[in-house]
């Protein structure tokens, strides 16, 4: 499952995220809800509100 950053639009894989603890290493947001699914029209869900 690929994730975009909300707030700069870097995508990376969900492992990634985890590992960086949903922190954003572009642009150095630490939220987590600035995480969009990228993938498919199936759902498009923000992780954690
Ligand atoms: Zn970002």
């Amino acid at each position: 499952m690929t994730y975009a950053c909300f707030e700069c639009g870097s995508e990376v894989e969900y492992d990634y995220l985890i590992k960086h603890k949903l922190k954003c290493t572009k642009c150095k947001e630490k939220r987590s809800n600035i995480w969009v699914k990228k993938r498919p029209p199936v759902t498009k869900t923000v992780i954690a509100r």
